[in-house]
């Protein structure tokens, strides 16, 4: 990582003057305050120093320095903080994964071509483009707002234009602008409307083409490039991100018009697929803004086969999937449009269906036949089965009611669809630090049932405070042998409070730390759940630990290979053992 653009860009800007920008900040002793733009409140509890050029809220806790307020803020990683920083501050980074930055001559090519098209509308040549918008419901004015432009039906007017500017055909070839190879360049984007493409940072990465009349294919796009990556842009969520946050929730079409059409409408949380198959990056972008996300496609594409697994696709990646259901035949465009349009929209919101229910109600027809019905309900029962556990089962009556099966049925029929997804290659980690990297969701757990001792110390810290803060994690760890269970320790001992890590277990869909907790818990009651549970629990572990370690010694021993020490370990092990035994 580049330390010294990390230094530069701290000095040169003021922490005070960014965060100005969009919370109105007091003076207040050698702090400025204001209202904490990160949860609401009436009372400002928000402090910014402009010594320590930190920041720092009394109200959820949330603080750090510029970087991070950029990240909370925006939603952004820390390398796309760090170049939307370094744009701001006029420092150039080194790339740190050895490819090349996006260089300015691509980024420049591209701004003149958004130039270029959006005269090219307002121009004399752009008198269908214009028609046709009309036609379509946007003006001049939203045309404008959107960044919408006209590629004339020529095969070479951007390329000849780009030249006159003086930027080098190269670029314009990186930039997706140009097509063709050798000598032989040509527009790739003729006879369409164009709509502007932007990543997170705000960048113009891509260009969408509609075709208006004539032959062709009736939507192109950029290539992927060095700037492009389909799978991890979404039309519009730059400008949709802070509705996204207020509103909680996403809506996700498929079209350039429809998300254009819903902005306008007032849901200006709305983004648009590029007309690919959603992806995990996708959903990791809405992510970071709200976790319920809206699927509003055209009936037809959504009941399709495919369209429902890239949904399920988006679910397992944490988000809430819930699908618009629209009538027959239509668009959002068409939902919209209109009189009470909005109210109409807002009222199929409501109704919006959970993903498994909406896919009961895709596979109707297929259920109702007595041929097809078997296969449609495996296959929803298996698509069920994927989901994190405490998801499925929110749906799970609803969805046997909608399958005819009894309740009791239906479990059995998830489970067993679970223990065979299982059975498929898991990806392995191991040490207890993973945890941090992973997220507590892929640790990997022991197909033996735990230990009970073992769960019983992870109840013993979940519900004792004092005994939490107080004893060493080195030392419960050595106390542990399954990865699961030192995870979800480490997780009881980070410092978090039981409450949350509960929620945060739930939010995951992870049932093994309340199950491990609980068995301990039990295993206590068994015990007679006396005072000195705790160290009962502890001298149980312990002497487990000597055993096993004995066991290994004396292996070692036998085959001649221990060292001296351990030798001398083994003896001591061997003596402890026996007192303990009489
Ligand atoms: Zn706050």
């Amino acid at each position: 990582m580049d330390q010294d653009a990390v230094r530069t860009i701290k000095d040169r800007i003021d922490i005070v003057e960014l965060i100005g920008e969009s919370v109105q900040l007091r003076r207040a002793g050698r702090s400025f305050r204001g209202l904490c733009p990160f949860h609401s409140e009436k009372t400002p509890s928000f402090f910014v120093s402009s010594e320590r050029q930190t920041y720092h809220c009394f109200g959820c806790g949330r603080g750090g320095d510029l970087f991070s307020f950029v990240m909370e803020r925006e939603g952004m990683t820390f390398p796309e903080a760090l170049a939307m920083l370094a744009d701001r501050a006029g420092v150039t980074l080194e790339r740190f994964d050895g490819r090349p930055g996006r260089s300015k001559g691509v980024a420049g090519a591209m701004e003149a071509a958004l130039a270029f098209f959006r005269r090219s509308l307002t121009g004399p040549e752009g008198e269908s483009a214009r028609k046709y918008l009309d036609r379509r419901g946007i003006g001049s004015a939203d045309a404008a707002a959107f960044e919408m432009g006209w590629a004339p039906a020529s095969w070479d007017m951007l390329r000849r234009e780009l030249e006159a500017r003086g930027i080098p055909a190269g670029d314009a070839m990186a930039a997706g602008l140009l097509a063709g190879s050798g000598g032989r360049t040509y527009d790739r984007f003729r006879g369409r409307i164009i709509f502007s493409i932007r990543d997170i940072q705000g960048r113009l990465v891509a260009f969408g083409g509609r075709l208006v009349d004539g032959e062709g294919a009736k939507y192109i796009n950029s290539p992927e490039s060095e700037l492009y990556s389909k799978r991890k842009t979404l039309y519009l969520l730059n400008a949709a991100r802070s509705s996204i946050r207020e509103k909680g929730r996403s809506i996700l079409v498929e079209g350039y018009m429809d998300a254009i059409k819903l902005h306008m409408a007032g849901f200006s949380e709305t983004v648009a697929s590029l007309g690919t198959a959603l992806a995990e990056e996708q959903a990791d972008l809405l992510k970071r803004f709200a976790d319920q996300c809206l699927i509003c496609y055209d009936s037809d594409t959504a009941g399709q086969e495919a369209t429902i697994r890239e949904m399920y696709t988006l679910q397992k990646s944490g988000l809430d999937i819930r699908v618009v259901v629209l009538p027959e035949g239509k668009d959002p465009d068409d939902v919209v449009s209109g009189n009470e349009g909005q109210d109409r929209f807002l009222g199929l919101i409501g109704r919006a269906e959970p993903l498994p229910l909406f896919h009961i109600r895709a596979k109707s027809e297929a259920l109702s036949d007595e041929t097809r019905r078997t296969a449609a309900r495996r296959e929803i029962i298996e698509s069920l089965a994927e989901l994190p556990p405490l998801e499925a089962n929110r749906h799970i009556s609803q969805v046997a009611q909608g399958l005819g099966l009894l309740l009791p049925e239906m479990v059995d029929l998830l489970r067993s669809a679970r223990r065979s997804a299982g059975r498929g290659g898991k990806k392995g980690i191991s040490g207890p630090e993973s945890v941090y990297i992973y997220g507590e969701r892929d640790i990997p757990r022991g197909v033996k049932p735990s230990d009970p001792w073992e769960a019983a110390l992870c109840y013993l810290l979940w519900t004792d405070e004092r005994k939490r803060a107080k004893v060493e994690p080195a030392y419960v760890l050595s106390l542990l042998s399954e990865e699961g269970t030192k995870a979800v320790a480490l997780s009881i001992l980070s410092g978090d409070g039981t409450g949350e890590l509960r929620a945060r277990w739930a939010k995951a869909g992870d049932d093994y730390p309340m199950r491990l907790i609980s068995t301990g818990w039990g295993h206590c009651v068994r015990n007679g759940e006396r005072e000195d549970m705790w160290d009962i629990v502890l001298s149980a572990l312990e002497s487990k630990r000597s055993k096993d370690r004995f066991d290994a010694l004396t292996e070692k021993h036998a085959r001649g290979k221990a060292s001296p020490e351990e030798m001398k370990e083994y003896f001591e092990l061997a003596r402890k053992l026996k007192r303990r035994d009489r």
